[in-house]
C-alpha cells in the first residue's frame, strides 16, 4: 500500500483509491472503478493488523520524544488505518485522540477495537480526508501520522497541518526514505514512480526545518517492521483473499503488486526504509 501513492492520492475519487493506473485499467479500461473494487481492496488491507510498516516499540520510541502531554491534551492521528498506532497512543497517554481515515471500513475496525478494550470514550473517529481536515487552528498538542502523510505528500502535509498545532506542539510522521544518496536503477525507478517525494533523510529533515519545525529526532525503522509486521502477515491473507476472489482481476493485480513490492524490499532494503521524523512547531 505504501508504494502505491500514485493511486492513493486524495485527489482521486473514492472509487479509485488504492489502485495503480494498471489496476484501474484492468477493471474497465478507463480511469474509473466500481464500488465493489474499492471495497475489495479495503477488505484486503483491513485483514492485516496494520496497513503500513511500523511496530509497537517504534511507536513508543517516537512518543518518548514528545514532552508535556496530559489528560487535557489533544492528539490527531491522521491516516490511522485500523488503528495499530492509535491503540498505543491511547494506552501510553491520557490525551483525547481524534483518529481520522478516508476509509470507512478501517474506521469501523478501529472503533470496534477501541470499544472492545473500553477506551472508546477517549477516541473520536472521523471518516475524512487529510487534505480537508475539519479542525481549528491551534487545536492539537500532537499530530501523528504513521505511514500515511505520503497520501498528500510530505512537504504539503508538514505545511498544511502546522496551523492545527499549538505553539510548541509536535508533529510525528513516518515516511519512506532513501538511506543512501545513490541507488540501483531498478529500485530508484520503482519508488520514483510510486512516490515522487521519496528522498534522503537529510533532505527530509531540512524540509521539516523549512516548514517551521525544530527537528527533534529521526530514526529508521528496523527491517522486522516491514517484513514481520507488514509483508509476512499479508502472505497468509493473500491466500485466503485469492481463494475468496478467484478469477477476479483486481484481486489478482493487487496481490501481484504487493508481492512485487515485497520482493523488491527483500532485494534492496539496504537502500531505503521507513523513517520517523519528529518535529516541534516553532
Ligand atoms: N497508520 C496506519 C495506516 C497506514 S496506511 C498504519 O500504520 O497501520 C495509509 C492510510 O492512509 C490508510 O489507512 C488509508 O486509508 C489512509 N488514507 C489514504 N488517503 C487518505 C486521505 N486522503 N485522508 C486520510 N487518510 C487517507
Amino acid at each position: 500500500m505504501n508504494s502505491d501513492n500514485q493511486s492513493f492520492k486524495s485527489s482521486l475519487n473514492e472509487d479509485e483509491i488504492f489502485l495503480s493506473d494498471k489496476q484501474i485499467e484492468t477493471v474497465d479500461g478507463a480511469n474509473s472503478i466500481h464500488n465493489f473494487d474499492f471495497e475489495l481492496i479495503g477488505e484486503y488491507f483491513s485483514n492485516i493488523g496494520r496497513q503500513g510498516p511500523g511496530g509497537y516499540d517504534q511507536t513508543i520510541k517516537a512518543l518518548n520524544f514528545v514532552d508535556g502531554l496530559s489528560a487535557h491534551s489533544k492528539i490527531a492521528d491522521l491516516g490511522c488505518g485500523t488503528g495499530a498506532q492509535t491503540m498505543i497512543l491511547a494506552q501510553y497517554t491520557s490525551a483525547h485522540i481524534v483518529a481520522l481515515d478516508l476509509f470507512p471500513l478501517f474506521i469501523e475496525k478501529l472503533r470496534s477495537r477501541v470499544e472492545s478494550i473500553g477506551i472508546g470514550n477517549r477516541i473520536e473517529t472521523i471518516v475524512g480526508s487529510m487534505d480537508d481536515l475539519p479542525f481549528t487552528d491551534n487545536e492539537f498538542d500532537l499530530i501523528w501520522s504513521e505511514g500515511a502523510i505520503y497520501n498528500i505528500g510530505y512537504q504539503r502535509g508538514l505545511k498544511e497541518w502546522r496551523k492545527y498545532l499549538k505553539d510548541g506542539g509536535y508533529l510525528v510522521v513516518s515516511e519512506a526514505s532513501w538511506f543512501t544518496d545513490k541507488r540501483p536503477a531498478e529500485i530508484e525507478l520503482f519508488w520514483n514512480d510510486a512516490y515522487s517525494e521519496m528522498d534522503t533523510i537529510s533532505r527530509k529533515v531540512n524540509q521539516m526545518e523549512s516548514a517551521g519545525y525544530i527537528p527533534m529526532a529521526v530514526f529508521a525503522l528496523p527491517e522486522y517492521c516491514w517484513m514481520d509486521n507488514y509483508y509476512i502477515p499479508q502472505i497468509k491473507a493473500q491466500g485466503v483473499f485469492l481463494q475468496k476472489y478467484a478469477g477476479n482481476a483486481t484481486a489478482m493485480d493487487l496481490v501481484n503488486e504487493m508481492r512485487r513490492e515485497t520482493e523488491l524490499y527483500t532485494r534492496y532494503k539496504q537502500y531505503y526504509g521507513y523513517v520517523f521524523y519528529i518535529g516541534k512547531k516553532l
